[in-house]
């Protein structure tokens, strides 16, 4: 009997091959790159541990159970709030619900008015409803929605948008709502968080879960049929193909449009003193250039850096990670933190072009995993934009192919 065949071992092939052999299939994944992962990576560079570009697990996912042992990610999570950096100064807003002991401090921020405060926490609430009633009901963008929810003054300008931004890649508000929504509800269930050696540990124990054998490292599929994958070396018959890599490489082997895709830039500094000791993410509420936001790494999970040093990531949207665009956003980041950036030295920098499928309204979740031509299809850009995403419509291909 052939083996099913997964092209690519992001996390969306991982899933899917996981549930394909839990089934008692056979299975092959061949992965063009030298690692497991794809959008999920870590890299190490001189001790300090950079994910390729800045992201979180929220363990909130209700996939993430279902395909790792929770405990072994050994998260290290963020605290439930952000710190806001305006032309005034520094606040913070946080969840009181979570993190009580900064009620004093939240209701002291200067920024939003009551009434738009009143106003956001109606809109968030609304993202607790079930998710069928949410999908069911009507979509559009999310500038639309926060107009229409009367979201209108400084909380969105100066947290909600430049939060949002980094989350969704999407500084112009074109989103659907209902994503936005749907993610922030992840966010109100669950505090997002890294695994304590970087963000590759959650593929990298998908792959574990694999016999061994099953994943072939720099082997790129060139063209795949309904029964068949052809790499640079052979031509593997298959029972069944499900294509799991990158949106663009999928619209190319199989005859999907190209989804469109939004880019994600980090910059990783270290600095001869942590900027600030929260364990919080920094926005610029002042807007004052491209970064959108930044975090002291080191203050959440320590094992980001060898010990004693400080490791910091801060990102922009879009694919500019020129010298130019590093010096910009390690001033801004100075004026996000209130410090001298002078001394800071860049560690890495991550320009990610196809970072996030962009999901404008209404949104399309759970999209067929088998194409008109036989072959299956698998990927964040058939369901959320997400890590959630990726492991769910892996998980859909498997069970699209057992029946
Ligand atoms: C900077 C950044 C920040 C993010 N932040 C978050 C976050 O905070 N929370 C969240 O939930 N999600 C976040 N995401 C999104 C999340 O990482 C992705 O949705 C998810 O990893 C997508 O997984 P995937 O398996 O669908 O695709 P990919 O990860 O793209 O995997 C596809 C795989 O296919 C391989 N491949 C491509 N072509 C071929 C070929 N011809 N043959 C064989 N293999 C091939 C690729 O090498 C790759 O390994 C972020 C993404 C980025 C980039």
């Amino acid at each position: 009997m052939s083996p099913i065949v997964v092209v690519g071992a992001g996390l969306a092939g991982l899933a899917c091959a996981q549930r394909l052999v839990a089934a008692g299939r056979e299975v092959v994944v061949v992965e063009a790159s030298d690692a497991v992962g794809g959008r999920v990576r870590t890299d190490l560079v001189d001790g300090f541990r950079c994910d390729r570009g800045f992201q979180l697990i929220n363990p909130a996912y209700p996939a993430l159970p279902r395909v790792v042992d929770v405990d072994q990610l050994d998260l290290r999570s963020f605290g439930a709030g952000v710190v806001v950096a305006t032309e005034q100064g520094r606040s913070v807003l946080a969840d009181p619900r979570r993190l009580p002991r900064l009620l004093p401090a939240t209701l002291r921020s200067p920024v939003g008015s009551l009434r738009e405060r009143l106003a956001f926490v109606r809109w968030a609430l609304s993202s607790l409803l079930p998710v069928r009633r949410q999908l069911a009901g009507p979509d559009r963008t999310l500038a639309e929605a926060l107009d229409r929810a009367g979201i209108r003054g400084e909380l969105r300008t100066a947290v909600l948008e430049p939060f949002l931004a980094g989350v969704l890649a999407d500084w112009d508000g074109t989103t659907s709502a209902t994503f936005a929504r749907l993610l922030l509800r992840s966010f109100l269930l669950g505090s997002p968080a890294v695994p304590s050696t970087g963000i590759s540990r959650l593929p990298e124990l998908l792959a574990a879960s694999l016999p061994t054998g099953t994943i072939r490292l720099e082997t790129p599929a060139v063209e795949v049929g309904a029964r068949s994958v052809r790499t640079a070396d052979e031509e593997i018959q298959a029972e069944a193909v499900v294509v799991a890599a990158s949106p663009r490489a999928a619209a190319d082997l199989t005859d999907i449009p190209v989804p469109a895709t939004r880019s994600l830039t980090t910059f990783w500094h270290t600095a001869p003193r942590a900027p600030s000791s929260a364990r919080l993410l920094h926005l610029d509420g002042a807007r004052r250039g491209p970064l959108v936001n930044t975090a002291v790494m080191t203050n959440v999970a320590p094992g980001y850096a060898p010990p004693g040093r400080v490791l910091i990531a801060s990102s922009t949207v879009g694919a500019d990670g020129s010298v130019e665009a590093e010096g910009t956003v390690r001033r801004q980041a100075g004026q996000v933190y209130g410090v001298d950036t002078d001394d800071w030295e860049l560690v890495t920098r991550h320009v990610i072009n196809e970072a996030l499928p962009h999901q404008p309204p209404p949104l399309i979740i759970r999209r067929a995993s088998r194409l008109p031509s036989g072959v299956f299809v698998a990927g964040d850009h058939r369901d959320t934009a997400s890590i959630q995403g990726a492991l769910v419509s892996g998980r859909r291909a498997a069970d699209a192919i057992t029946g």
